[in-house]
């Protein structure tokens, strides 16, 4: 099962997530119920052992560009 990596943009809390291909992801924060985004790191997924303990790196500015808009489900519907 796939582990996914979440940070929440609210108040920062990250965590990772057991999830199945099947399963919606993850979008509010367990802690402040915050908007979370899902946090790829090159280290995601290690099959090594060394570099696991790499979450720290989420707090790098060398992340992958996230959206700075919410991850809305459906995009707002047009009002003319
Ligand atoms: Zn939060």
């Amino acid at each position: 099962m796939p582990t996914y990596q979440y940070a929440c943009t609210v108040c920062g809390h990250e965590f990772e997530a057991f999830q199945a291909f099947s399963e919606d992801s993850l979008t509010t924060c367990p802690q402040c119920k915050g908007e979370i985004r899902k946090v790829y790191s090159a280290v995601g997924v290690v099959f090594k052992g060394s570099g696991f303990y790499k979450t720290d790196s989420a707090k790098s500015p060398s992340l992958p560009a996230a959206p700075a808009a919410p991850a809305a489900p459906t995009p707002a519907p047009k009002s003319e």
